[in-house]
């Protein structure tokens, strides 16, 4: 019996030892999958860093005004997970302009002798260059119609050039249009939310989890069969893994057939 199947021995790797599933998996050359399947059923928990609480995360960068890198700071994270993170959880950030504007820009309410640019003046030079700025208008010049579709024109011309890419039909992964035929009708939010959460909300093949990700996990068909909603034949990638499996189907089809035959 492999030590993922004892429950001791996992949690000290899982909690004590801080290890990833990962680094679990490798020790013992079992798959991932079969980690979290078992850290699942034990009932295993990792307490969950700060930053992973949407009211706390709030709190601190809404409520408190601390910045990315501050929060990080409190909760052992870098302040690009942070931001990953707010993301995820839909909490707005704040622009630059808010963050280095009114009373927060460096010489906010410095007036008169205060203000670094006490008894200075602009040199004829600079008048000019301001002069022309404001009379000038440059800025707002409007391209007409015809323009914007000769520029598209000519940008695809220049692609079907440099790239030599194939027509459809002629596209090794061309099927006959069958993408475009309808998924049958139980695959469904429902559905999906069911099969993320089998997975843990885990990219099933590079382990990505959904939190960090820009877009939702994909839900895929093992066999590309999208009338095959069997769970069995469903599981969570990631938009980049799933763009992966659009390739090699049949090698990918038998990946994913044995990673769930191994659970
Ligand atoms: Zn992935």
């Amino acid at each position: 019996m492999k030590q993922h199947k004892n429950r001791d021995w996992l949690y000290q790797k899982y909690v004590n030892e801080k290890l990833h599933m990962w680094e679990i998996a490798k020790l013992i050359n079992v798959s991932r999958t079969a980690i979290w399947v078992w850290i699942d059923k034990f009932k295993i928990e990792r307490p969950k860093p700060l930053h992973e609480n949407k009211e706390w995360l709030y709190l601190k960068y809404i409520k408190e005004k601390l910045s990315s890198i501050e929060i990080g700071n409190l909760s052992n994270a870098c302040g690009e997970t942070i931001l990953k993170w707010m993301e995820f959880y839909d909490i707005p950030r704040r622009s630059f302009k808010e963050i280095n504007s009114g009373k927060n820009a460096p010489n906010w309410g410095k007036k008169g002798k205060l203000s670094p640019r006490w008894g200075t003046r602009h040199s004829e030079e600079t008048k000019k260059k301001i002069s022309t700025m404001l009379k000038g208008k440059i800025k707002g010049r409007k391209q007409s119609g015809a323009h914007i579709e000769k520029r598209i024109k000519t940008r695809r011309e220049n692609h079907q050039v440099s790239t030599n890419w194939p027509i459809r039909e002629e596209h090794h992964n061309w099927k006959g249009g069958i993408s475009k035929l309808p998924y049958s009708f139980e695959f469904n939010n429902k559905l999906k939310e069911q099969i993320k959460n089998r997975d843990n909300f885990l990219c099933q093949k590079c382990g990505i989890h959904e939190g960090i990700l820009k877009r939702g996990l994909y839900i895929h068909h093992v066999d590309y069969d999208k009338q095959n909603c069997d769970p069995s034949n469903l599981l969570s990638l990631c938009v980049s893994c799933n763009f992966k499996v659009n390739y090699k189907r049949e090698y990918w089809t038998e990946y994913f057939q044995d990673l769930i035959m191994e659970v």
